[in-house]
Order: C-alpha cells, then sequence, then structure tokens
C-alpha cells in the first residue's frame, strides 16, 4: 500500500497579555505558505516539516501539504484565521482523501479569540473529517500548554526535548516513523497527558545546564524503557505568560494500546517537577546590577570575546512587544565601545532610517511605541545611520537552519558606540545573521545586547566571554507573574498562590 498522508503546521505561542492581535498580517510576517511553497521553502530547514517531507520520500507516502503557518508570539489568534487555517486542512481531508494519517506540525500553547485551546480545537476539526481509526500525528514545542483535549483527540503526541529548541529533526522523525508504523497496523498509538498544579516549572524546560528538565527527561526515559508499550515521551515546559485554564508543565507518554501503566509514568514525572519547582538553572539580575556586571568584565579593557546581555523580559520570543527600551536606555548612558544592539522593533525609526539614508546623521526616538507602560517608552537618542538592509537573510543556525526571515526595512542607528538595529518586524534574535545581515560580525563586538531569553544561546554562548541575563520585571515575558493579571488559570496554581 502506498499511505496517503496530510502534512501541515499551524503555530503560534500566545502571550494573552499582549494586545497585539495575531491574524493574517501577522502571519504573513513570518511564515504563511500555501501547497508547493510549503515544500519549496521549508525541505532542507531543521524543522518538522522537512522531517515529515524526508519521511514520505523514505516511506513512500503519497503527500499533500496544503499549508504551514507560523507567527511570532503575541496576543490571541483571530477567530478568522484559526477558522481559515482549519477549513484549509479539513477541506483538503475531505476533498482529497481518503487519507490513511495526518502529521501536524504544532506548538501547543496558541489562544484564540474564540477557543483557549487552539490546537484542541484544530484536532477536533481534524478528527471529525478522518474519523476515530485514521492515525493523527503532532510534534509540539517544549512550552506546549497540554490539554486533555489536545491528547485525547491526537494518538501520537511529542514534544522537542532541547531548550534552546535545536531537536526539531530529530522528534519529528521519530513521529513520522511512529505515524508509519501506525497506518501499518503494527500499533495503536496513544497520548496520555498529566499536568500538576504549576503555572511554570521544569526550569521553563532548559537543557543548557544539568537540572530539573535534565533530570526529568531521564527519569522519564527510564520507566519508559522499563515498561512494555512505550512509544515516545515528552516534557513541556508550558508556556506561563497565557492565561489560560491548563497552562504549565506537563508530561505526554504516547504508548501503544490504552494502558494506564503509560499514565502513571506521566504522573511520576509530573511530581519530580513538582518537587523541583523551585530550581532553577539560570540566574537573572535586575538592570542596575548588570550594568555593574558589565562595567567589571569592561574593567580590565576589551574581552577576549562578547559579553552577552539577554532582555529576557522583553522577548518577541515570548510575546514581547520587541521595543521595550529600559535596558536599552541604560546601555547608551553607559558609553559602550564596540557594542552590538538587536533586534529593536520599530517600523517608523526604520523608515527614518531608510529615508535619511547611509550616513546621514538623525536625532530620533526609537522603540517604545506599542505600550509605552512596557518596560521604558520611546527614547530619545542622537545617531548615524550605518547600514540600511531590507532586513532578508537565511538563519545559519544551529537552531532552525535555512529557514528564511524576512523583517522588512531594517537599519542601523549607532548611539555612540553601540550599533542598534532596527526593524520593521518583531523577531527574537536567536541567530547571529540578525547582526550580521547588517554588516556587524558579532564576534568582534566587545557587548552584544540581544531580545532574548534563553535560544539566544544556541548561536550565541560559543562565542560569549560572558552571559547576563536581565529581567527589571514588568515586561510581557518577565518571571515576575505575580505582576500580571491571571483570571482563567485553575487556581490554586504554583507560583501564584502556592509555594
Ligand atoms: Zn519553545
Amino acid at each position: 500500500m502506498t499511505p496517503r498522508v496530510l502534512i501541515a503546521g499551524f503555530k503560534h505561542e500566545t502571550n494573552t497579555f499582549s494586545k497585539l492581535p495575531t491574524d493574517m498580517t501577522a502571519y504573513k510576517a513570518r511564515s504563511y505558505y500555501r501547497d508547493d511553497a510549503v515544500a519549496a521553502k521549508m525541505r532542507g530547514t531543521a524543522t518538522e516539516i522537512a522531517a515529515a517531507l524526508d519521511a514520505a520520500d523514505r516511506h513512500g507516502w503519497r503527500v499533500r501539504h496544503p499549508i504551514y503557518a507560523n507567527a511570532t508570539p503575541s496576543g490571541r489568534v483571530t477567530q478568522d484565521m484559526h477558522e481559515h487555517v482549519t477549513r484549509v486542512i479539513v477541506e483538503t481531508l475531505k476533498e482529497d482523501g481518503p487519507f490513511d494519517g495526518v502529521f501536524l506540525a504544532l506548538h501547543g500553547a496558541m489562544a484564540c479569540e474564540h477557543d483557549e485551546d487552539g490546537e484542541g480545537r484544530l484536532l477536533a476539526s481534524v478528527r471529525d473529517a478522518v474519523g476515530p481509526d485514521v492515525p493523527v500525528a503532532v510534534t509540539l514545542d517544549l512550552h506546549a500548554n497540554v490539554t486533555d483535549r489536545m491528547a485525547g483527540l491526537a494518538d501520537i503526541m511529542i514534544s522537542y526535548r532541547t531548550y534552546p529548541h535545536v531537536d526539531q529533526l530529530e522528534i519529528a522523525t521519530q513521529a513520522a516513523d511512529l505515524l508509519q508504523r501506525a497506518m501499518a497496523g503494527e500499533i495503536k498509538p496513544r497520548a496520555h497527558v498529566r499536568r500538576g498544579r504549576m503555572l511554570d516549572g521544569a526550569d521553563h524546560g532548559r537543557t543548557t545546564a544539568p537540572g530539573p528538565m535534565t533530570e526529568g527527561l531521564a527519569l522519564l526515559d527510564g520507566m519508559m524503557a522499563a515498561t512494555p508499550g512505550c512509544l515516545a515521551g515528552s516534557i513541556n515546559g508550558g508556556f506561563p505568560w497565557v492565561d489560560i485554564h491548563d497552562a504549565g508543565p506537563s508530561c505526554v507518554v504516547t504508548g501503544d494500546g490504552d494502558n494506564p501503566a503509560h499514565g502513571a509514568i506521566a504522573d511520576k514525572v509530573m511530581a519530580k517537577l513538582w518537587d523541583d519547582r523551585h530550581r532553577l538553572t539560570i540566574e537573572t539580575v535586575k538592570i542596575p546590577e548588570a550594568m555593574d556586571e558589565l562595567a567589571a568584565a569592561l574593567a580590565e579593557g576589551p574581552p577576549s570575546a562578547p559579553v552577552v546581555l539577554a532582555d529576557f523580559a522583553d522577548n518577541p520570543g515570548g510575546g514581547g512587544y520587541g521595543d521595550a527600551t529600559r535596558l536599552l536606555a541604560a546601555l547608551v548612558d553607559a558609553g559602550l565601545e564596540n557594542a552590538a544592539y538587536g533586534v529593536l522593533y520599530d517600523p517608523a525609526a526604520a523608515e527614518a532610517c531608510h529615508r535619511a539614508g547611509l550616513g546621514a546623521q538623525l536625532s530620533l526616538s526609537i522603540g517604545g511605541l506599542v505600550d509605552p507602560q512596557v518596560q521604558g517608552g520611546p527614547l530619545a537618542v542622537d545617531g548615524t545611520v550605518t547600514a540600511v538592509t531590507d532586513g532578508t537573510f537565511a538563519m545559519e543556525g544551529p537552531m532552525t537552519a535555512g529557514t528564511r526571515v524576512d523583517m522588512g526595512p531594517t537599519a542601523v542607528l549607532t548611539v555612540g558606540g553601540l550599533e542598534i538595529v532596527i526593524a520593521s518586524g518583531r523577531f527574537q534574535n536567536y541567530d547571529k545573521m540578525y547582526f550580521k545581515h547588517a554588516g556587524i560580525e558579532p564576534t568582534e563586538r566587545a557587548v552584544l545586547c540581544v531580545k532574548s531569553a534563553q535560544h539566544f544561546r544556541a548561536a550565541y554562548a560559543p562565542i560569549a566571554s560572558k552571559i547576563i541575563v536581565v529581567d527589571d520585571g514588568g515586561g510581557l515575558t518577565s518571571r515576575n507573574y505575580r505582576d500580571l493579571v491571571y483570571e482563567n488559570v485553575r487556581r490554586p496554581v504554583y507560583p501564584l498562590d502556592l509555594d
């Protein structure tokens, strides 16, 4: 038999505290591909879709890939957008079927205007279209908030195991190979999910140092190896900046047949994560301490390799607006030499730099526009336009290597010794190309500041002499959860009510 498989992707990590709606414009600003463009854009990249396409070749699947849509984290996905993508997938399933299997690359933390469980709603429509017996394989981000509905509607459910996320190919290959076995009738997979009384936990899933996540995965793998019928296991750090009932860490075990022992493994993993909830492998500091640490690192003269500061609380990769200026203002005030900062979201400032042209000297107000109350409003600076670009490049990796980025008109405004990359789109800087495409060689700078919480480590830790993670509170991705007003998450929950 030549199995017929639908491959699609629909991703979003929704920060419900963001005022930016996630509509078609937001998707088109990052990735929105249809039909042949899905394969043309994604083959050969370090992504789940590329792995699924490779698996299709290996297993001889006949595939349709009607859509891949991914938007930078922001507010709730609009009802229109969710219904559009759902309709594209369901119509393909109905009109071009029957299909023997479905492979979906999802995130797992999508909340919509009309449903706080975006993935569960999509899966319900997919299940309606294919019926109960067609296996559905789902890959998720490690920061998924997995609901019972999601796990009940998918057969195979596997999340990344690395943060920074560098194993999309491996987990998607695992999911695709299990889908093949399920379609061949060798296995009948079932996904079992367990959550805890935690909004945040598992050290947010970090795997850059031994800690709760690596120990949890080891415990999970040990129990799975000792229990017949286990097919795959995942720990989700959860995404805490979404005010929905089921937000938070979870463990998902995919097993063959409906075996309670597989759910019991997830229970034991969650018990360990509860015990480990206070353990963190990173330390964050407030801006004054960060500037003291930076000054100390530079006191002996230029460092041998860049000191890297991470703007944890305004991470566009978690829904931060990417235009907060509080840390930027401190860096400007410090009068740094040979320093670079990026990426600041400000379409108007990028356009003003383009209009003025290379070499122009400008007095400009930058950043702080989406919500001036969050982490600093517009910052007045005097600078020189030292680069103008179209904001396009391919990422060099390791994370999502090969993926095309289009930030729109982008410029570098140099203020004193600080080169500020200003873009027309909101992007997390987790690849050196965000600097390099604008002529800034990160390895040659004394100081780099990136708007990123953890993913930056994949590209920047290998070139850094020191890393300083700055969380001054107040931002949309700050760890100070008590600064935010949660109304929908289940209570009591750690750390809002429970210690
Ligand atoms: Zn993630």
